[in-house]
This record gives C-alpha cells, structure tokens and sequence, in this order.
C-alpha cells in the first residue's frame, strides 16, 4: 500500500488558481520532493493532503485512509509554509501544546519535548517567548511540532525557506536522519538543491500542473 496517494486531485479556488489534476503515489519510507517556482499550487496540493482544505476534484489516502479523516491526520506530521504561533508563549511551551493535540501523555511529552528542541537546535532558546524568535527559529519550532506524535508521514512545506546556509544544512542532516528511521517525507521548496539531496523521486510543477515526474537523477538531469 502507498503511504501517499492522489488520482486526479484538483483545487480550483474562486479566482481560477490552485492546482489540478495531480496523480501522485509515494511508498513507505520514500522522499518525494514537490518542485516548481512560488505560486505554482505546491502549499494548495499539501493543504488538501492534510486535511486544511477540502478538493474540489479527485481524491487522496494516506496508507488508504482518506485524507482529511481522522485516521489520516493521526498519520502525519505537518510543517506549514507560514505557521502564526501563539507567540506570547516560549517555544517549548509551543511544542508542550502540540504534544497535547497529538495525545501523548505526561511522560511522553517530558522525555520528547526537550529531546526534540534540542534535535532541531533550539535546546538553548526554548525558554525564550516566540516572539523573540526569527523566522529561521520558527521553522525549527515548527519541526519540532510537526515531529512531536512521531508521524509516519512528514509533509514539510519549504522547511528552511527562511534559514540561512548553516540553518538549512542542518535541517537537510535532520531530514536524511528521518528518512534513514523510516520516515515518509514530501517535501515542497523551490529549490533543486532540497530535493535533490533528499529525495528519491521528484514531481515538478508549474501553473497548478504537474510537468514531469519520475526519479530525481532522471527528472533534473532532462533540465
Ligand atoms: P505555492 O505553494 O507553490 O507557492 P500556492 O499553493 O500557495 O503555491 O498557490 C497556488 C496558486 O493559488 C497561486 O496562484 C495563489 O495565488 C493561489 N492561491 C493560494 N491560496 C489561495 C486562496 N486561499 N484563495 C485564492 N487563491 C489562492
Ligand atoms: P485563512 O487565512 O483563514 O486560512 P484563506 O483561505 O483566505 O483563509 O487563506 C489561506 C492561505 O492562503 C493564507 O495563507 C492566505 O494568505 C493565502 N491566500 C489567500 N488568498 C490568496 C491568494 N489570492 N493568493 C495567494 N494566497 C492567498
């Protein structure tokens, strides 16, 4: 069964945009990188997938469940593109609520929340209230978030868009660790060179369709 699949998914909001058509399937364990240029659906495809908005055509699973369910959101950890955090709250207090949502227990939740901001880079600054934090600080906030239930599936929507070089190496080495453990991951970005490392396959999009897909090695090579 694939931890991902999509036939024929489709968004089309009021105006006209989003993205349509898109027939996609990931295994277990794979890296799948949602290429293509701002604006081109990729946040509107992951949307759907996670259950934050409704398709309008066509339809999505994770391991066969239907996206949006219950079932399917318990699968899946997921890092918005812009995420508004409770900012008057210090950054561990942030990943303590999310380990409330996802329903770990006391215990749980002491023994992973320090361990996970402290994977992400944040261990020092988990004291400090949000508010204080820079953006490249909230994507790794919003890592440990999105990581705190231990998810079999990670969507990551441009996770280090707003880091700089040494940020994003570091987060590309947590996502190589994650996919070593067994982790699904889709990942969207603009950036070949995200995918590229990562991700075994690779679908490029643009205006809302998808262009090519196939293996990474294959698809960026035909560029
Ligand atoms: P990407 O994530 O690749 O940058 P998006 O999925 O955010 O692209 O956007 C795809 C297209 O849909 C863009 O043209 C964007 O302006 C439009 N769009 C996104 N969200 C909405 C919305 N809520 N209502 C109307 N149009 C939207
Ligand atoms: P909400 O912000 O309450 O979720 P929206 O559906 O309006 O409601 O917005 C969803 C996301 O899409 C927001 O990040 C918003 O900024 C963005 N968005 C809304 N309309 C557009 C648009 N026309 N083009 C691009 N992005 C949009």
């Amino acid at each position: 069964m694939n931890a991902i699949h999509t036939e024929a998914l489709t968004k089309r909001y009021s105006n006209g945009r989003g993205c349509s058509d898109v027939h996609i399937s990931v295994r277990e364990g794979e890296a799948f990188g949602f290429l293509g240029p701002n604006g081109a659906g990729k946040s509107t495809f992951v949307k759907m997938l996670v259950g934050l908005i409704f398709p309008t055509e066509g339809r999505a699973s994770l391991f066969g469940e239907p996206a949006g369910t219950v079932a399917a959101r318990r699968m899946l950890g997921y890092l918005p593109e812009l995420y508004r955090y409770q900012e008057w709250l210090t950054g561990e207090e942030v990943v303590r609520l999310h380990a409330k949502l996802v329903g770990l227990g006391r215990d749980e939740t002491n023994r992973r929340v320090p361990e996970l901001l402290e994977r992400v880079g944040i261990g020092l600054r988990s004291r400090d209230r949000v508010k204080n934090y820079s953006k490249g600080m909230q994507q790794r906030l919003g890592l440990a978030c999105a990581l705190v239930g231990d998810p079999r599936i990670l969507f990551l929507d441009e996770p280090s868009s707003a880091m700089d070089p040494i940020g994003r190496s570091e987060v590309r080495q947590l996502l190589h660790e994650l996919k070593a453990q067994g982790k699904t991951i889709f990942l969207n970005s603009h950036l070949m060179e995200d995918v590229e490392s990562l991700c075994d396959r690779v679908a490029l999009l643009n205006n809302g369709t998808v262009l090519q897909q196939g293996l990474v090695s294959d698809v960026l090579q035909q560029r």
